[in-house]
């Protein structure tokens, strides 16, 4: 008997090995995926961090979105700042919908502020609080009217910085288990966002381009604008360069984009010296720059685009190891007698920097 019951305490403790053994394994499997999704996360989050483009960044957070879960529904609703009124850039992804069981096309639709949005956005945006409805959630409930399938849960978070409300992160159809990666998604957002509204702040107020230190282009336009009203009022002639590197592609593609700034910088470095204090010089485009020249006729103005043309010429450009040789082409126009406004002499030192390049680089050709 004894050995009977030893055989069968054994035999127990083999099964209660073999369940724990189980519970480990299944437990193991669980930490793996978590690990995985973490990392998952991890790696979409890092890559929307490297965007500054609110669109571009948020096709990436739908990446993210669909790495936790497929089976929910998300929408973005940016507010308005200091107001907490909802722009008119709502997202919506429709990630699938658990009701038809179809998997949508996660498409990124955008567009005015509905209803449920506006109602969204003043409760969450009073309280700043998460709201949390299990489903099924009450008909009687007041965002009940707005839900449609009142049969999936909602949960819609707070993209706080500072404590202000900069949005609102509301996920339909989420389970219990989801909550708190998503709850950690919405703040690696809500960080995102507020990164690239200022950013684009910063962008709004620089007067000068990054990389080459002249203008950027707004700047240049707005001082061009001033520069020939002046022209205008006093009777004096303005002239206007339009400058385009030849060939630029083909730099890039064989040296590398990093050669190809240093390309640009040296070449912004050569213009300078060419021209007065007074002068303007804008970077217009990627590889396309401006100069405008107040109380210069053409004669002159084609005399400094030929020096800056023949000097960019005969410079060596030298970058990590590399020695390059580039040339530009000009076009100039010249108030008023090609144009009388901005935007006239702008498109005729374009049409005379086209002609430069017709006829085969290197050029400086004056507007007719
Ligand atoms: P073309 O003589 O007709 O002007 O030929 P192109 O190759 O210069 O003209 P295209 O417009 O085909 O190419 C312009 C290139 O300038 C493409 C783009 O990659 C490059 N580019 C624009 N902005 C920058 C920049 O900031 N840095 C670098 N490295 N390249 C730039
Ligand atoms: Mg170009
Ligand atoms: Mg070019």
């Amino acid at each position: 008997a004894s050995k009977n019951s030893s055989r069968t305490n054994w035999k127990k403790s083999y099964d209660e090995f073999a369940s724990e053994l189980k519970l480990l394994k299944d437990l193991n499997v669980s930490l793996q995926n978590r690990v995985h999704d973490i990392l998952d996360l991890y790696e979409v989050t890092k890559k929307m961090s490297a965007s500054l483009d609110t669109g571009e960044m948020l096709r990436i957070f739908r990446e993210a979105i669909s790495k936790i879960s497929k089976f929910v529904t998300a929408r973005v609703i940016l507010l308005e700042e200091s107001h907490h009124k909802p722009t008119t850039a709502r997202v919506t992804y429709e990630m699938h919908n658990p009701s038809t069981g179809k998997l949508s096309s996660g498409e990124i639709r955008s567009g005015p502020p509905d209803k449920f949005d506006q109602v969204l956005a003043e409760t969450v945006s009073a309280g700043k609080e998460i709201i949390s409805l299990k489903a099924p959630i009450d008909k009687g409930h007041p965002f009940a009217p707005y839900l449609g399938a009142t049969g999936r849960s909602l949960i819609a978070l707070p993209l706080l910085s500072e404590g202000e409300p900069l949005g609102i992160l509301a996920i339909r159809g989420i389970d219990e288990e989801h909550t708190e990666s998503f709850s950690i998604l919405s703040k690696q957002l809500a960080l995102e966002l507020k990164k690239i509204n200022l950013y684009e702040k910063v962008q709004e107020l620089a007067i000068t381009d990054g990389l080459t230190g002249i203008y950027v282009r707004r700047h240049f336009m707005e001082r061009l604008n001033e520069e020939v009203a002046r022209s205008k009022r006093h009777n004096l002639k303005l002239s206007l360069l339009m400058i385009d590197l030849d060939h630029f592609k083909q730099c890039n593609d064989t040296y590398g984009h990093l050669v190809g700034d240093i390309v640009l910088k040296e070449i912004s470095r050569i213009m300078k010296e060419y021209v007065r204090q007074v002068d303007l010089i804008g970077r217009y485009g990627g590889e396309e720059f401006v100069i405008a020249l107040p109380d210069t006729d053409k004669n002159s103005a084609v005399n400094v685009a030929d020096r800056i043309r023949m000097s960019v010429e005969k410079h060596k450009f030298r970058a990590y190891d590399e020695t390059i040789s580039m040339t530009i082409s000009i076009g100039v126009a010249t108030f008023p007698e090609n144009g009388e406004d901005v935007a006239t002499l702008i498109d005729r030192a374009d049409q005379a920097l086209y002609k430069a390049k017709e006829e085969g680089r290197n050029k400086a050709v004056s507007c007719p």
